[in-house]
């Protein structure tokens, strides 16, 4: 009979020759759970914000599940990530591990321009209910800037909300 320690060393050997001819698709499942309130969190102030706050440029559409989205995801890290090659190789592996964002392309600012591994050949999400926060907050509506969005897109930008000003003329 096998001692609690080789048991125990037993397990991790298996745990870890199932992550590793898994892509350590457990311990990113755990790091995912670990965040989601967090990005539940970040949404649901946002959503808070936009209530009280509204956006100038409201959004029309729908989505008709195309997954372009997915496979054209923008990171805009700081100035800093972008400039060292250090801090953007972190960045994209953050994204690696944690999103299964595959960085592909740079932007014209130098935007780092991602693909999901996670989109099925079905254009559906693999990972639907642990997605991260910027998957749950598509469309991204800003404040004062227009949205844009990828040709083909269900979603549109519509004419922005302004209110007149209290006499309705403008000195
Ligand atoms: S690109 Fe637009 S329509 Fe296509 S999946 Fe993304 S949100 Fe939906
Ligand atoms: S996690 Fe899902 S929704 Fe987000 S980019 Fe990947 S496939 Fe698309």
């Amino acid at each position: 009979m096998f001692s609690l320690h080789t048991w125990l060393i037993i397990i991790c050997l298996a745990y870890t020759v199932a992550e590793l001819s898994n892509h350590f698709r457990i311990t990113r499942t755990l790091l995912r759970l670990i965040l989601l309130p967090f990005s539940l969190w970040e949404l649901l102030v946002k959503r808070l914000m936009r209530k009280i706050f509204p956006p100038v440029f409201p959004i029309t559409g729908s989505c008709h599940m195309c997954g372009r989205c997915c496979q054209n995801i923008i990171g805009n890290p700081p100035m800093f990530i972008r400039k060292y090659r250090l801090f953007t190789s972190l960045y994209m592996l953050w994204h690696s591990v944690i999103h299964d964002f595959e960085a592909y392309a740079r932007g014209p600012e130098g935007e780092i321009i991602f693909r999901c591994r996670l989109l099925g050949a079905d254009h559906i999400c693999r990972a639907y209910w642990l997605r991260p926060a910027v998957c749950r907050d598509f469309p991204y509506q800003y404040w004062f800037e227009q949205p844009r969005f990828i040709e083909g897109c269900g979603f549109k930008s519509g004419e922005p909300k302004l209110n007149p000003p209290p006499s309705g003329k403008v000195e």
